[in-house]
């Protein structure tokens, strides 16, 4: 499927030229060790890719584990806001192609070229013409696509140009990588430093549990004490493995069909008794919707929001379970929306809340909690092609809502 003509219909650089080529490349090479910014980063070769190819835009999309679409991560013709929007499908698209075959591909006439993704041009008014395009490739896999557009007037792709977007290809494939290890290591870190309260508390307690003048009724406390910090360890160490499982992409879905009905009902009867001791009553639709999810997780989702909306809630307040049916494109979805009526979050934390260990401080005291049971849910939605988000006001309450796949046929 490559077009090897325009690979072979290559024009030969003046030394100068060449030299200058070069000097780019060994320039960012040398970035890659001593920025940590990957953004910035990224910019640089991306522009470089730009002024060496002679193109109109240079651009990375990265590979979405999870979901297995593509997703800009820079554009140099594009807006952090449009990129955020585009999601670009691996059937039926040329970076899709490139992606599953690592192999490059030149296309001198994207006007000829059935399998090119009209959904960019049409979304920011661009006129793609040509294109140059190579996989990034870490040690362990391809991570996504590099392409550059638009040649100058009158020029073709050539050989030379391959290989410089090839170089500077791997040089945003080590980048990104160096900063996923980055990340990794930052969550092991905090990962260690949450699991040592719960274990200095055990320590102390054991020690206290060995003096032999210890008060019976102290004792009692004392292992009360020891059970919920033990129970503690194991929630804290379930969450770990499970966005450390999400976060890897090795997660499989089993997706079935069923009754979202008896989700909801069977989800809230395990948490009746949380919200009963602190006068919450939790409110359930009447529905006759079937869902085409992994059932397991949509009521690990569930049974997350639902947790959160006692745990954040105000006593003797209201949690209300909504659902409904929606289209999105040529898909149906269900939404289900929990919404409570306790603290609320200010815009200022909304922000945040889908991000590993975040907690609004104040609320940190109110309850405990990891600050990862959001991550999880996010990660378990978008696995599903879903969505989740969350509207609140301070003060009033919180509704916090998740898209899962509706069967084919609704009826
Ligand atoms: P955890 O509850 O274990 O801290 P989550 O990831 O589930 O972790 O939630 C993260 C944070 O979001 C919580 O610590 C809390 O500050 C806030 N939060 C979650 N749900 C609600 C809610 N329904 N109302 C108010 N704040 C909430």
């Amino acid at each position: 499927m490559v077009d090897n003509k325009a690979l072979t219909t290559a024009e030969v650089m003046a030394p100068a030229e060449l030299l200058m080529h070069y000097r780019r490349i060994i320039e960012i090479s040398n970035q890659l060790s001593s920025t940590y910014d990957q953004m910035s980063l990224l910019k640089k070769i991306v522009s470089a890719a730009k002024e060496l190819i002679q193109t109109e835009t240079a651009s990375i999309m990265l590979l979405d584990e999870a979901t297995g679409q593509l997703r800009f991560a820079i554009a140099s013709n594009l807006k952090p806001s449009e990129m955020e929007e585009i999601v670009i499908p691996i059937e039926g698209s040329i970076a899709g192609w490139i992606v599953t075959h690592g192999e490059p591909r030149v296309i001198e006439d994207l006007a000829k070229e059935q399998s090119h993704y009209q959904g960019v041009d049409k979304k920011i008014g661009f006129q793609s013409r040509n294109l140059l395009g190579v996989p990034m490739r870490t040690h362990k896999r391809i991570i996504g696509v590099m392409q550059a557009m638009n040649k100058r007037d009158g020029y073709r792709f050539t050989d030379d140009d391959v290989v410089t977007l090839r170089t500077l290809a791997s040089q945003a494939a080590i980048a990104i990588e160096n900063a996923r290890m980055f990340q990794q290591s930052d969550f092991i870190a905090e990962m260690v430093h949450e699991l040592r309260t719960p274990l200095a508390a055990l320590k102390a307690s054991t020690a206290l549990l060995q003096r032999p003048e210890l008060p019976e009724g102290k004792r009692s406390d004392i292992i009360g004490t020891m059970k919920s910090e033990t129970e503690r360890l194991i929630t804290l160490t379930d969450d770990f493995l499970n966005v450390a499982r999400l976060e890897s992409g090795r997660v499989q879905l089993t997706v079935e069909v069923f009754d979202l009905q008896k989700l909801i009902t069977e989800s809230v009867d395990v948490v009746t008794h949380q919200a009963t001791a602190k006068g919450i009553q939790v409110i359930v639709p009447q529905i006759d919707l079937q869902a085409e999810a992994d059932r397991g997780k949509t009521k690990q989702v569930l049974l997350n929001l639902l947790t959160n909306a006692i745990k954040y809630n105000r006593k003797d307040g209201t949690i209300t379970v909504g659902v409904q049916a929606q289209q999105e494109g040529e898909a149906q979805f269900l939404q289900i929306a929990v919404t409570d009526t306790g603290y609320g979050i200010s815009r200022e934390h909304q922000k945040n809340m889908f991000q590993k260990f975040y907690r609004v401080p104040t609320l940190e005291n109110v309850e405990r909690g990891t600050g990862l049971g959001l991550t999880i849910c996010k990660h378990i939605v978008e696995a599903h092609g879903g969505r989740i988000w969350l509207e609140s006001e301070e003060g009033v309450g919180s509704t916090f809502a998740f898209t899962i796949p509706a069967v084919e046929d609704l009826a």
